[in-house]
């Protein structure tokens, strides 16, 4: 436009070539262009603490994934069926953290890739095509994983618009589901019987995909023994179990690594992405030799930039920099601390329904009666503004867009934690009375 051309607005301009489902934070943003650790920066001198960025776990602008790339450019980047050292050290590395026997590792570039590769996998390894799914879920935008994301928060039509291959089961959501507290035990036997029931009319689920920590519902941990039942039934009938570790892997959760490791069950085939690459675009999914030679039989696999040697030399930069800065241990101390400073928000603010999560993977959830549950949408939307003005970026998440997303970078220290909690006791205090 006219007004482009000669440096209009930004955001008018953005608007003009973006579709609508392509949105973005806020009406009225500040414009970043820079961070630091969990600090981003706007063009006009704020600096906003980031409460959202689980794709950057080492926080922004790291120096030490800054020379690797620059290192690595300068020298070489290719595909991998050429032959170097990065790409071996990197996957062997990626399978070492797995559990035996998920020992065989595929690249790609983002979390939609790895779901949609693992839910192909567990396909044509099984050769059944029909898959199980849980609601209010979101696994990615590709074919295969928007087709198993059914969370209304990204698609208002979800349910209505499934192929005929997916199939769903209750979300196991032991605060606002169906079943609440202590009866939550009651999700994996209604699962295994509609997995059963699918078997019995002759198209047994080749999948049942879940992530393995709640993470649409703000980071809700799935009842006990959740997926040990339903990886038994879904295994009982030919199928394979596929864990979405995209968010609540790598370190996040704090005293796992994995979710699956807080469900005490070992996948079949595990999906990662997001935290890999520190922002820039990694995937991955490890699964054992077998089902990875199975599918050898019935489909395809190559990535141009999966694996290529910048990729794999991020990827060993990132895993080193999370032994080196500790920042697993982080995640538990610095978690284990902002969630005893939120629980106690929850005492003052009777706004505040619960505090979910592990780590530095939290959510708040706010209610507008502790009773009934009523989501308190519009409240959480005012405060995610408010929040804003106070030098906070948080955002809302679930169904009801009602729980405050809380995944900031794992450098996150005390004092921001401190901030960021003090800054929520304000906005909480002020709900309702913004002038
Ligand atoms: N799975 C989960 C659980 C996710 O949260 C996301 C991204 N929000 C994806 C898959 C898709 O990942 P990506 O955006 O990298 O394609």
């Amino acid at each position: 436009t006219e007004q482009a051309a000669d440096g209009g607005d930004l955001l008018e301009r953005r608007g003009a070539v973006f579709a609508t489902v392509q949105g973005h934070y806020y009406a009225a943003p500040p414009r970043i262009e820079r961070g630091w650790r969990h600090h981003l920066l706007s063009t006009d001198g704020r600096s906003y603490l980031d409460i959202v960025n689980n794709v950057t776990p080492l926080g922004h602008a790291h120096p030490g994934v800054e020379r690797a790339v620059a290192r690595q450019l300068r020298r070489l980047n290719t595909n991998s069926r050429f032959h170097y050292a990065s790409v071996v050290e990197f996957t062997e590395r990626l399978a070492a953290l797995l559990p035996d026997p998920l020992d065989t590792v595929f690249l790609v570039n983002s979390g939609s890739e790895a779901v949609d590769l693992g839910l192909r996998l567990a396909i044509g390894a099984t050769g059944q095509p029909d898959v199980m799914a849980l609601r209010e879920a979101y696994h990615g935008w590709t074919y295969a994983s928007d087709a198993v994301s059914t969370s209304l928060q990204d698609n208002p039509n979800a349910l209505a618009t499934r192929p005929s291959w997916v199939h769903t089961v209750d979300s196991p959501n032991s605060y606002r589901g169906r079943h609440r507290g202590a009866d939550a035990a009651r999700y994996a036997p209604e699962a295994v019987a509609a997995i059963d029931a699918l078997a019995a009319e002759g198209r047994p689920a080749g999948a049942f995909v879940s992530e393995t920590f709640y993470g649409n519902a703000g980071g809700v941990a799935l009842p006990d023994g959740y997926l040990a039942e339903v990886y038994a039934a879904v295994r009982r009938h030919g199928g394979l179990a596929v864990a979405d570790e995209v968010q609540a892997g790598y370190g996040r959760l704090g005293h796992w690594f994995w979710g699956f490791e807080q469900q005490q069950v070992v996948p079949d085939i595990v999906c990662v992405a997001k935290a890999m690459g520190n922002g820039h675009p990694l995937g991955a999914v490890v699964t054992t030799r077998e089902i990875a030679e199975r599918y050898r039989e019935q489909g395809y696999f190559f990535s141009s930039t999966g694996g290529s040697p910048v990729s794999s030399v991020v990827g060993l930069t990132v895993l080193d920099a999370l032994r080196d800065e500790d920042l697993q241990g982080n995640a538990v101390r610095v978690g284990g601390h902002l969630k005893l400073r939120l629980q106690a928000l929850a005492e003052r603010h009777a706004v505040v329904g619960a505090v979910h999560g592990s780590g530095l993977y939290l959510g708040l959830e706010l209610v507008r009666d502790r009773g009934t549950l009523e989501p308190a949408t519009e409240e959480t939307a005012e405060l995610c503004d408010r929040m804003l003005d106070l030098g906070v970026v948080v955002q809302p998440t679930g169904d009801h867009l009602n729980i405050l997303k809380i995944k900031p970078p794992l450098c996150l220290d005390t004092a921001a934690a401190d901030f960021f909690a003090d800054a929520l006791d304000l906005a909480l205090t002020q709900l309702g009375h913004a002038d």
